[in-house]
């Protein structure tokens, strides 16, 4: 039975992959990952609040895709807290998607991370970054950036984190795709395609480190490039006509979104990222269109009511 009908609302932004280099597959399933995260202004919307049982409700952009049972994320999220912290996780999640289901821009793990954040503050138990962090880590590698936001480079399985130092604001328009892809088969598809064609040299993120530096956005729109780029656009080729009307249309650069189906285009202003998503609905290459900047900041708690 609820003991307070406190509520908190905890807001966590969308992810791109400015730079994705894959290694090759590791003897636990995992790729090596050298990648660059950098957090912009699409948010998912945790709330959290008492309840008789755990249970998870869910409102906005692409609701129906997002499961309610024991497999969505910010559940697992109260479950593992709850065991850490020696609590039973009776709440009502709430989530609102203003991030696209299964777009390659870490929806899911965004939600995870709010629920961590939110459930903290309800069950006042105060864990440190740190704490939230290895937690966020055992629910999966996309998760610890939801909490952290910005920009910043990831080792390991993309949960390694150190900041890294950008200049200036970004921004973007991003095309999404009818349909989801699953994660675990781009990688799937990049290892085949490996597996037959001369794998590329490994690439670096110097570039794209130097143009965060310097805020060149021009530098960086050239610098943008994911290893899955290749396996997403074999699953679906009609990604490739999208990247290519966005460099037409006169984008700095292109790339899938993580694992994609979202393409993200870098422009050189607010207004240029107007015209650029007016463009690219006009010619039909995409489902529907988002502007967005960035860096913004990882997950935050940005109401609560007693
Ligand atoms: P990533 O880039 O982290 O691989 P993604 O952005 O491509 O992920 P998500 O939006 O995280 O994709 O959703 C991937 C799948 O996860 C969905 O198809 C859905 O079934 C499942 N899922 C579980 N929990 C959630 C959630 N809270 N929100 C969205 N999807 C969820």
């Amino acid at each position: 039975v609820p003991t307070t009908d406190t509520t908190v609302t905890v807001r966590v932004p969308a992810k791109v992959n400015l730079f994705l280099g894959c290694g090759l597959l590791r003897g636990d399933g995992f790729h090596d990952l050298t990648t660059v995260f950098h957090a912009v202004s699409l948010f998912d919307e945790v709330t959290v609040r008492e309840d008789d049982e755990l249970s998870v409700e869910v409102s906005g952009e692409g609701e129906g895709d997002v499961p309610l049972d024991e497999t969505n994320l910010a559940v697992r999220a109260a479950r593992l807290l709850g065991e850490r912290l020696g609590i039973r996780p009776e709440v009502r999640i709430s989530l609102h998607k203003g991030i696209p289901v299964a777009g390659g821009m870490a929806g899911g793990s965004a939600d995870a991370a709010g629920a961590l954040v939110a459930l903290d503050a309800l069950w006042g138990a105060g864990l440190t970054r740190e704490a939230l962090h290895a937690v966020a880590a055992e629910l999966g590698s996309d998760v610890p950036f939801a909490l952290h936001g910005g920009t910043a480079l990831g080792l390991g399985r993309g949960d390694q984190l150190t900041s890294v130092l950008a200049r200036g604001v970004y921004h973007w328009v991003f095309a999404l795709a009818e349909g989801g892809l699953s994660t675990p088969a781009v990688y799937a598809e990049l290892d085949a395609w490996r597996a037959d064609a001369d794998p590329r040299p490994v690439s670096s993120p110097d570039a794209v480190l130097g143009a965060l530096r310097g805020g060149n956005a021009k530098a960086l729109g050239a610098a943008l490039d994911n290893d899955l780029q290749v396996a997403a656009t074999r699953l679906r080729p009609a990604l490739r006509r999208t990247l290519e009307a966005g460099r037409e249309l006169g984008a700095l650069g292109s790339v899938v979104s993580g694992s994609g189906p979202t393409c993200a285009f870098l422009v050189g202003s607010a207004a240029d990222a107007l015209t650029l998503a007016a463009s690219l609905s006009a010619a039909g290459v995409c489902r529907a269109v988002r502007t967005a900047h960035g860096p913004v900041h990882g997950a935050r708690i940005v109401a609560t009511e007693i």
